[in-house]
């Protein structure tokens, strides 16, 4: 562990132009530095960096942050080893707190186990391609499947010799300990014997997003039934199956680049999709897809097309797949294969240019498929066309983005023969249906918190809904906080008094109790509040630099958000003021847009309180909603008068 104080010196010296410079050459450009963006494919720069703000972000990719999240981001670092990174570069001597023996065996436990995969890796890799029974059995079996050379030493493919415990033996010769052998399932051992576990298989490595490797998938060679055709490692420290996608390593680069990912099922589909020149494929390996994985290819594109096997199983398995999907924001896509298909061997059928041509021809969107697939089963039947138009409707309706959803709907309408108005109301139907569950829940949860008064209130992360509000306050607080900008006269003495914006801004907000879901949001709104008045409190660089890394990208994202400064100028006509001088016009709009919002917010569930309570006879509890209701309606009206808005009620 490093203290504090030590943190502090690394933070104060990391200078991000040194820092980012030793990858990327930077060009000056006005106060900033701008160069190729180390994290996606550019050609045109778009990577900025702020040593002003000590912060850097890529307007092409979105990534943003201050050196250690840069330092964290590229080398693919935790943060304190970030920081050993930054201390070794600015030759600050870190002094480590004493780890508890438990963090220590742990981290060590992983990295032994990590540097134990990399040699069994290379021990594999050169069984394959050096020893007589690696050529003869496993190479010429994979030059059999076609499989090429470049693509052998692109995946480092192996082969582990077939004899009882070679490999252990040979690994243990090396000095690698029967512990991490064990622990990485890479030996099994017994009582009485020893062996290895993927003895007479050809070896596929399994990476993470970092290319490390953390896992082996084996396939047998021999057609014996009993034997299981491939054999994975088991679950350990290092490697949790369903957060992993084979092939994330070697795909991210173009997952980025052509912001697409296609999904495959098994180790040989994802090898094959590269040798026909395709390189933004995982596979899901064996399990059915998790969230996890989708969250993890959420990292690089938000677009993923589903490549299953053209049989009946591969076909539900990829309408399981979607509704997950889906519920994640992200756009789906699936990719029919011919009957009796599967991807690794119709890539190997055709050519690079005739596989792209096929995918360009035959991706469609779900509903097409979902639809397409489904219709022909229910023809003139009603009742089961009612229930095909619900099951899809329930598909659409998880969708979080509302244009999404709309496209959908038309498309829907088109292929159903059913009239948007009545699949828009079936949405409503079950959106209402989930929002009161979730209300229900909520209470719920409430009624827990208050059973038990002591136990700590843990805050829980919830969708913001009104981000780009939240956004603009916070950056303006952090940019203008000691700057005064608002002379306001004592009513009693009529004495003029300048006030800065974070008191402004500060003392609004209080004014009215509105609180945030945003745990970020309000913990640096708690903090401002601690330093109003404190002169020395430099916010930039205290939130910039914050030890917690989601609140030091957060900030440093707001920061380098320049599209919403611009976006606001634009609307100010023909003469330009800088945003600096017209703090005391915007910042009172800013405050009042985003308390409309927030009412606009607590509104509407009153009203599912209201529809509650009324449901339930609850006639005190309705009358107090109804009370609150014309409350805040009241309040509305008056921040829509003083933002120039007419209310619709
Ligand atoms: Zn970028």
């Amino acid at each position: 562990m490093i203290d504090q104080s030590t943190i502090e010196r690394i933070l104060d010296a990391a200078n991000i132009s040194d820092v980012v410079s030793e990858f990327v050459t930077l060009k000056k450009r006005g106060v900033n530095q701008l160069g190729l963006c180390p994290f996606h494919n550019e050609k045109t720069p778009s990577f900025t960096v702020s040593p002003a703000k000590g912060i850097f972000k890529c307007f092409g990719c979105g990534k943003g942050g201050n050196s250690v999240n840069f330092v964290m981001e590229l080398e693919q670092l935790s943060y304190p080893d970030a920081l050993r990174w930054l201390a070794k570069k600015f030759h600050i001597e870190i002094e480590e707190k004493e780890e508890s023996q438990e963090e220590k065996q742990l981290k060590d436990e992983r990295e032994s186990m990590m540097i134990v995969s990399a040699f069994a890796q290379k021990y594999f890799s050169r069984f394959l391609l050096k020893e007589n029974e690696g050529r003869t059995i496993g190479l010429s079996y994979l030059r059999e499947r076609g499989i090429r050379d470049d693509i052998i030493t692109k995946f480092e493919l192996g082969y582990c010799p077939d004899g009882k415990d070679l490999f252990t033996q040979a690994a243990q010769r090396e000095g690698y300990k029967m512990n991490f052998l064990e622990k990485t399932g890479l030996t099994i051992k017994r009582e009485e014997w020893v062996r290895d576990r993927f003895g007479g298989r050809v070896i596929f490595p399994v990476h993470n997003v970092a290319g490390r490797v953390i896992a082996f998938g084996g396939r047998t060679l021999t057609n014996d039934k009993k034997v299981a055709k491939y054999l994975n490692s088991p679950e350990s420290e290092i490697y949790h199956k369903g957060r992993t996608l084979y092939g994330i390593y070697q795909a991210k680069r173009d997952i980025t680049k052509l912001d697409k990912c296609y999904l495959v099922e098994g180790y040989t589909d994802v090898l094959s999709f590269h040798q026909a020149g395709i390189e933004n494929v995982v596979a899901s390996s064996g399990t059915s897809l998790t969230i996890d994985q989708i969250r993890l290819i959420r990292r690089f594109s938000p677009n993923i097309t589903i490549v299953y096997d053209g049989d009946d199983a591969g076909i539900k398995a990829s309408l399981r797949g979607i509704d997950m999907v889906l519920e994640e924001g992200i756009n789906v896509k699936v990719l029919p294969l011919p009957r009796g298909e599967d991807p690794d061997s119709f890539a190997r059928s055709m050519s690079a240019g005739e596989l792209t041509e096929y995918i360009k021809n035959n991706e469609t969107d779900f509903i097409k498929f979902k639809t397409q697939l489904l219709m022909g089963t229910v023809e003139n039947d009603p009742v089961s066309k009612a229930r095909l138009v619900n099951e899809i409707v329930r598909s659409i309706s998880v969708i979080p983005d509302t244009i999404t959803r709309t496209i959908y709907i038309k498309e829907c309408s088109r292929l159903m023969d059913v009239q948007e108005a009545v699949l828009y109301s079936e949405i409503r139907k079950i959106q209402n249906k989930q929002s009161e569950d979730h209300t229900r829940k909520e209470i719920q949860e409430i009624q827990i918190q208050a059973s038990k008064p002591a136990a700590p209130v843990t805050q829980k992360k919830v969708a913001n809904h009104f981000e780009t509000e939240e956004r603009e306050i916070i950056r303006v607080l952090l940019k203008y906080f000691h700057q005064e900008a608002f002379d306001i006269e004592n009513e009693e003495t009529h004495e003029m008094k300048s006030y800065t914006v974070g008191y402004y801004v500060l003392s609004e907000l209080k004014s009215d109790g509105l609180t945030s879901v945003d745990p970020n949001f309000s913990f640096i709104i708690a903090t401002l509040e601690e330093n109003v008045d404190n002169k020395d409190f430099d916010p930039v660089k205290f939130f910039t630099q914050h030890p917690n890394t989601e609140i030091s990208q957060f900030a440093s994202n707001i920061m380098a958000d320049k599209y919403v400064e611009s976006k606001r100028w634009s609307k100010g006509g023909a003469f330009i003021e800088t945003e600096s001088e017209l703090l005391y016009l915007l910042v009172p709009k800013l405050v009042q847009e985003y308390k409309s919002k927030k009412v606009k917010l607590m509104l509407k569930k009153l009203e599912q309180q209201i529809n509650e309570a009324s449901k339930n006879n609850d006639t005190e509890k309705l009358m107090e909603y109804m009370g609150q209701h014309m409350k805040l309606k009241e309040v509305l009206k008056d921040l829509s008068a003083l933002l120039g808005f007419r209310t619709i009620s």
